[in-house]
């Protein structure tokens, strides 16, 4: 779940992380409304779920409010890589010293959390990872330990800001690094982190994505996914209770077990293709879900082919092979499907299948095959 900047702000601040005040407006009045509450000068800035807005043009200082109005114009319905800005975030403008770059993130292969630090921030982390990365001080910390204060001070003093933030520098790391794990975040990223001519730490972007499965634990975090840019065809298929994920291929994948329909996905990708989705039926594949399945893949325009990658465990192969049966009796689908069975009982579910077998209804003997047909069938 990515938070807009004002939202990460806004989560922040609940972990008493230093913002500037602001509004949030859709249209060029709010936006003049808000720099009146607020007081000029103000920064007026795109709203949208992509980094990079200021160099796109997306974040305009404003003396007045004849500028906020000039500004909030050109921002909004401005396309900021392929994101339309609906909103922008009117705050009060911060004289700025000096730029630091702040994160926490997850380091799946060292199972820590990885934290960056830098005084180069302002510019996109990676162009410094690249050009100096010597720039960028990094730790890892146990999540088991945590980030204590003594480590904070070790990794501030050793990315080498202004010795004078370094009392304000440790204690906002130590509140993002609370945002991050108490929060459940995957990301949290400040940038710039800056400092004032009066030597205060202050957050001035915010990027934040928090982990949607945890969720239950954060009732608060609806007023965040109600603002998520929906895929329609993910709304329908959760409405079927459906695990799915919208991608943008043209063979649709039916699979059961998130790690069976990943595997597929990736073996559509390895014999050239492109998945149009992730769809996980789960364990029961009975007629019900697999109906359902069929009919969100059918729904999506962008679908050639349809590959039902099923292997039979607790489920047995005859049970899939009548809900495949029972489906397609229930809905018409366009395009060709292609089937591999396999697993417990599946000499039973091919059986049951090889008499509704056509020149659209195809089965293989293994997944590479099965894939490499569904491929063919898209192109
Ligand atoms: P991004 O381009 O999407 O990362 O948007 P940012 O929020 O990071 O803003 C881009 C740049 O605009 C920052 O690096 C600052 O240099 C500048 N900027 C943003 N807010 C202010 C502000 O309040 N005062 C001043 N002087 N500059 C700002
Ligand atoms: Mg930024």
């Amino acid at each position: 779940m990515d938070l807009f900047e004002y939202q990460g702000k806004q989560f922040f601040a609940e972990y008493g992380m230093p913002v500037s005040p602001g509004e949030v407006a859709f249209t060029v009045d709010e936006a003049v409304a808000a720099a009146e509450h607020v007081g000029t000068p103000v920064m007026v800035k795109a709203q949208v779920h992509a980094g990079g807005r200021g160099k796109a043009g997306g974040v305009k200082f404003a003396a007045d409010l004849d500028a906020v109005r000039e500004h909030a114009a050109n921002i909004l319905g401005l396309d900021i890589k392929g994101h339309i800005v609906k909103r922008v975030w009117v705050e009060k403008a911060s004289d700025i010293a000096e730029e630091y770059y702040a994160s926490f993130t997850l380091d799946r292969s060292a199972k820590k959390h990885l934290g960056m630090l830098s005084a180069e921030g302002g510019v996109e982390i990676e162009t410094v990872a690249e050009e100096n990365p010597d720039a960028i001080a990094k730790i890892w910390i146990d999540p088991v330990d945590g980030l204590t204060p003594e480590v904070a001070r070790e990794w501030v003093l050793a990315a080498d800001l202004n010795p004078a933030v370094t009392d304000g520098a440790v204690d906002m790391l130590l509140k993002l690094y609370r945002a991050y794990t108490e929060g459940d975040a995957d990301l949290c990223e400040i940038n710039p982190l800056i400092v004032t001519p009066d030597d205060v730490v202050h957050v001035l972007d915010a990027k934040v994505t928090l982990d949607g499965n945890s969720v239950f634990r954060h009732p608060e975090y609806a007023q965040y996914d109600a603002t998520q840019p929906r895929d329609e065809r993910e709304t329908a298929a959760h409405e079927k209770g459906l695990q799915y994920v919208g991608l943008d291929g043209s063979v649709g994948v039916i699979a059961n077990g998130a790690g069976l329909a990943m595997s597929t996905v990736d073996v559509v990708n390895q014999v050239g293709g492109k998945s149009a989705n992730f769809l996980d039926v789960g364990g029961g594949a009975n007629a019900d879900v697999m109906a359902g399945a069929l009919e969100v893949i059918n729904n999506d325009p962008d679908v050639l082919s349809i590959l039902i990658n099923i292997f039979g465990g607790i489920t047995r192969g005859e049970e899939v092979a009548n809900g495949i049966l029972e489906a397609m009796q229930r809905v018409t689908i366009d395009a060709p499907i292609v089937i591999r069975l396999d697993g417990t009982n599946a000499d039973e579910g091919r059986a049951i299948l090889q008499p509704i077998l056509s020149d659209t209804l195809m089965m293989e003997d293994t997944m590479l095959a099965a894939a490499r047909r569904a491929v063919e069938l898209a192109s």
